[in-house]
């Protein structure tokens, strides 16, 4: 029997970070408590006010179309799309039909239809008794949705694509992206399928407010389309929700079909002849380093673990401070490998910071960030390399100055926290150790290892934990075992 194969469509909304509303000047402020206080006759569509196109959000969306290896549209228009709900004060929302600003392009391997600018809705929120109350601020702020083709296959791939776009769209600065948020929305279309050449009918799952949430429920839903097939039941084409509680998706809606909403060419906004004008001419020297070029940078030029990268790509500041660590010591791969680690490990642990893919908006991140700079970390690096100091006094050292910064070397010496390295020294220590030890040095003479041990553990009790236990043991080895 064949196996069912399960295909994937995204739709996902985000909005875009401008200082003013898609087609009016009031303030696009996504942190804004108070409600309906970023609005205007625009906005609120009071009758005889006109749009006027925000070329802000028009440039993102060309960055945006451009780094994907897209298609950025010579000629775009506006449309309206009609449906009646307050939170659409128009009575239609603007939007792209048939030309969207973006066609094609691909990110992660996977193809996009396209990508348009639209306007957001307002914020409604329905309590209980039947009422209802809306929010505004958001109605009209500028809106990117983007389409996938078919052709995602599981789960953790759809997964996946949303955190790489979310990552893209921060690296370009078009959008915080942040899902909790609801900066970042995600719609997954799925459906199953025995024949490979045929597509199952698909159901579209709404309300996806984490990349978790995104993976859970299209799990889900894969499974219920594949119970209902096996039971006789069909699947119908519907809109559906996800139930955080019972983590189950439950039917809304049958979905409407786009001939219902009644598109047509907003009549009040100019077409845009895209690649006539001046400002949008020159927007691919404007894009930064993207996500993937990054992944492949730090790849090729210092060969670090994959989850390194990772956490170097996924987060901007400490990505930073890794690269601004390893400046100059390029060449030295043990610098750089234990610059990355203690970075990854021990800094991130520190900063409770223990999941690199937490959805932190930059700021936040920023705002955590240590004092120590990416030069006295550096001379931290040089002395746990030249074993100057133990990796135990190496993690003090770091807890201590994260967060008021200063010199490693000066707190270290300060703290007596210098490993003894000088074997001279270190013999004399050993020898005290061994007369006052006499019975115990026998047993190690006689290849008892647990008894060399006890030994080095006096050693370093001795020494306050500063002396190198390698060379300890190996001083030690040699007066006792040679
Ligand atoms: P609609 O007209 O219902 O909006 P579209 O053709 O515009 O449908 O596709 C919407 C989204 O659904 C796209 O992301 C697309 O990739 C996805 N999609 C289309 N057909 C399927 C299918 N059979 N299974 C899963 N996803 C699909
Ligand atoms: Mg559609």
């Amino acid at each position: 029997m064949p196996e069912y194969t399960p295909t994937i469509g995204l739709e996902i909304h985000a909005e875009l970070k401008t200082l003013t509303k898609m087609f009016c000047n009031s303030k696009n402020d996504p942190d804004e408590k108070r409600p309906n206080v970023n609005i205007c006759p625009v906005c609120m569509a009071h009758p005889g006010t006109l749009p006027v196109i925000n070329k802000a959000a028009v440039r993102h969306m060309i960055r945006i179309g451009l780094a994907v290896g897209g298609t950025i549209a010579d000629f775009t228009e506006f449309d309206r799309k009609n449906y009646f709900y307050p939170d659409i004060p128009k009575g239609y929302q603007i939007s792209q039909y048939k030309y969207p600003i973006v066609t094609g392009g691909t990110i992660n391997g996977v193809a996009l239809t396209r990508i348009h600018l639209e306007e957001d809705t307002a914020r409604s929120q329905h309590g209980t008794g039947g009422t209802s109350l809306i929010d505004y601020n958001r109605a009209g702020v500028p809106l990117m949705e983007l389409v996938t083709e078919p052709v995602i296959k599981s789960a953790k791939q759809a997964g996946d694509f949303a955190r790489e776009l979310q990552l893209v769209l921060r690296y370009l600065g078009a959008s915080e992206a942040n899902m909790e948020k609801g900066e970042m929305r995600v719609e997954a279309n799925v459906s199953v399928s025995k024949d490979q050449d045929k597509f199952g009918t698909k159901v579209e799952i709404k309300n996806l407010n984490s990349f978790n949430v995104v993976e859970r429920a299209i799990k889900y839903e894969i499974e219920r389309q594949i119970d209902e097939i096996e039971n006789g039941v069909k699947v119908v084409q519907e809109t559906r929700g996800w139930d955080d509680g019972k983590q189950k998706t439950y039917s809304q809606r049958v979905k409407e079909s786009s001939h219902d909403y009644r598109y047509f060419p907003d009549p009040d906004l100019p077409k845009l002849k895209l690649s006539e004008i001046e400002e949008f001419k020159q927007l691919k020297e404007t894009l930064p380093e993207l996500p993937w070029q990054k992944r492949d940078r730090l790849n090729k030029e210092f060969g670090l673990r994959e989850e390194a990268v990772e956490i170097f790509v996924t987060d901007h500041p400490i990505g930073k401070f890794f690269e601004d660590t390893v400046k100059g010591h390029e060449s030295d791969k043990e610098f750089v490998s234990l610059a990355s680690n203690y970075i990854t490990s021990d800094m991130l642990a520190l900063l409770k910071l223990e999941d690199p893919t937490a959805d932190i908006g930059e700021d936040e991140v920023a705002l955590r960030m240590f004092k120590i700079s990416a030069t006295d970390f550096a001379e931290l690096i040089t002395m746990l390399k030249e074993g100057k100091v133990s990796s135990r006094a190496g993690k003090d050292i770091l807890g201590a100055l994260l967060r008021v910064g200063g010199s490693p070397k000066e707190y270290a010496e300060k703290h007596t926290l210098l490993q003894k390295n000088d074997e001279g020294e270190l013999e004399k220590i050993i020898d005290d150790i061994i007369s006052t030890n006499e019975k115990v040095a026998s047993e190690v003479k006689a290849g008892k290892t647990a008894a060399l041990q006890f030994l080095l553990g006096q050693a370093m009790k001795v020494t306050k934990g500063s002396a190198n236990p390698a060379i300890l043991k190996s001083l030690f080895e040699k007066k006792l075992l040679s």
